[in-house]
């Protein structure tokens, strides 16, 4: 388990928290993986021009022997058995799985962009990656999680999740 990922978790469809938290549980299962660390959960307004409920959001830090690719296709997979059907960007989804660092690795393929894209500028992935991955180093903004955070501004709005009972 040599290399060190984060993930970031999302859903807005059915019973979002109870999504998020069953994405954790599989995450657990392949001997490849090792759950390291996990936030609290967030609700996040919605991006975008869809029309849409609130997200629940969280991330997740692990321990992989699976390589960046490999890696994604683990991610995949449990959205396809948590039941992700339509694939279209930004738009409503049970679950949302994203590879959003690997190590301090910046990939660009066709498959895959490591550290995710939209990563430094969203709050619901830097909110919940600040409980244990303040000091982390973005590899291409060069800024920490905690100064990026810092700069963003306040909306959308994002808000801790204090109980799911
Ligand atoms: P966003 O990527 O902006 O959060 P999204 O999650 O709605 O949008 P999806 O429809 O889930 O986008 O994914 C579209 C494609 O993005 C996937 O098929 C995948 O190959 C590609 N992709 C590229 N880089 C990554 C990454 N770091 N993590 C997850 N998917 C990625
Ligand atoms: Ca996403
Ligand atoms: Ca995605």
């Amino acid at each position: 388990m040599q290399y060190k990922a984060f993930i970031g978790i999302g859903s807005n469809l059915g019973t979002p928290a109870e999504n998020c938290e069953k994405a954790i549980r599989l995450l657990h299962a392949p001997p490849e993986i090792e759950v390291v660390a996990r936030s609290s959960l967030y609700e996040s307004e919605p991006v975008g021009k869809i029309e849409q409920n609130w997200f629940v959001n969280t991330t997740v830090a692990i321990k992989t022997s699976l390589g960046p690719e490999a890696l994604l296709n683990a991610i995949f997979k449990i959205e396809r058995d948590l039941g992700r059907k339509r694939r279209k960007k930004w738009g409503p989804r049970i679950i949302d799985l994203d590879l959003l660092a690997y190590g301090d690795r910046v990939i660009h393929s066709t498959a895959l962009t490591v550290p995710h894209p939209e990563m430094a500028k969203r709050r619901f992935v830097l909110l919940p990656l600040s409980e244990f991955a303040g000091d982390y180093m973005h590899p291409v903004e060069n800024k920490t999680i905690h100064t990026l955070l810092k700069e963003l501004p306040e909306s959308p709005q994002v808000r801790k999740i204090l109980s799911t009972s």
